[in-house]
């Protein structure tokens, strides 16, 4: 039999765990999804049930594309994780899941590197391979969603705090009197401009949810129009804060907040650095999402392929 494998294109599976499903996708080396399933987590079955129906994804989804060569595989996960130890740590999203080995045993099963992440840094990741980010260096993403998520993409790799931990963008202060968050301060830019802080704020004055509020805000309600400007103006305010810390060449907004308002956001941001002067206001832009749900999948495979591939130097 002829050994074909150097003939073949190379592909990585991108796997993205969340609390309520688990997305699985071949992609290819320039990030084009070839295949894909979701299927729901149902995290309280146990995490080994979880990776045998994950591994049986894998298989089932590399019979279907029956090309390329697998050679890595990528899992961004709901964080807490340890990223050098491949452990998840997350029983708070996850029920039971904490010092999960996820690496070790899809590593063994189909014999090949596997790394994972948390999933807003390989969404963020995702972005700079192949959305919003690429072709710019250093990049900071922000997703505005039920909580407000950010990651940092320096160099092409993921800044990682002490323990490897990333930046908790979301905590940014803006003001002291706002509501309490979990991280221990009031105010932060989660308290004010998440989903959630907008849908809590929302629902104090009769509206629904978050939705809600944008709609009646947009329709002129005075009250939604108060909840929004205050959450458009912390945003706006983190995104000074974050250009003066990491001076970014890129801020990438995403989430399904951004989605739907990115100008009502962006302009506000772009307002607010207008009169900075410790920077060059016209080298950093601020974008849209490119990629959506896939980013997480496209990030992992990514981020799997550029360590897995020769010549190139492994992280972590
Ligand atoms: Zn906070």
């Amino acid at each position: 039999m002829v050994d074909n494998r150097n003939e073949l294109s190379r592909c990585a599976i991108g796997i993205d765990i969340g609390g309520t499903k688990m997305a699985v996708a071949v992609i290819g080396e320039t990030g084009a999804i070839l295949a894909r399933s979701v299927l729901p987590t149902e995290a309280e079955r146990g995490f080994g049930w979880a990776v045998d129906r994950l591994s049986s994804s894998v298989e089932r989804l590399m019979a279907t594309t029956g090309q390329g060569l697998l050679a890595a595989i990528g899992i961004g996960c709901a964080g807490p994780v340890d990223p050098r130890r491949g452990l998840i740590n997350n029983p708070y999203t996850l029920a039971g899941w904490d010092h999960c080995d996820i690496v070790s045993p899809l590593s063994e099963r189909f014999g090949v590197g596997t790394w994972i992440e948390n999933d807003a840094d390989a969404a963020a990741f995702g972005e700079c391979a192949c959305g919003a980010g690429q072709g710019v260096d250093p990049v900071v993403m922000l997703t505005f969603g039920t909580g407000i998520g950010g990651a940092a993409i320096v160099g092409g790799q993921i800044y990682r705090g002490v323990q490897g931990e990333h930046p908790e963008v979301g905590h940014i202060p803006i003001s002291d009197s706002g509501p309490p968050c979990y991280c221990g301060l009031h105010g932060c830019l989660e308290a004010l401009a998440s989903g959630t802080a907008i849908g809590a704020a929302g629902q104090a004055s009769g509206f629904e949810d978050a939705r809600a509020v944008f709609r009646a805000a947009a329709d002129g309600n005075t009250v939604a129009r108060s909840i929004i400007d205050r959450a458009v103006g912390a945003a706006a305010t983190a995104a000074w804060t974050i250009c003066h810390t990491f001076l970014p060449q890129r801020l990438v907004l995403g989430g399904g907040m951004i989605h739907d308002h990115f100008e009502l956001f962006a302009q506000a941001m772009r307002e607010r650095l207008q009169p900075a002067t410790q920077f060059t206001r016209s080298a950093v832009s601020i974008a849209a999402a490119r990629l959506g749900n896939d980013a997480g999948v496209v990030g992992a495979a990514s981020l799997a392929l550029q360590r897995s591939a020769p010549h190139r130097p492994a992280q972590p």
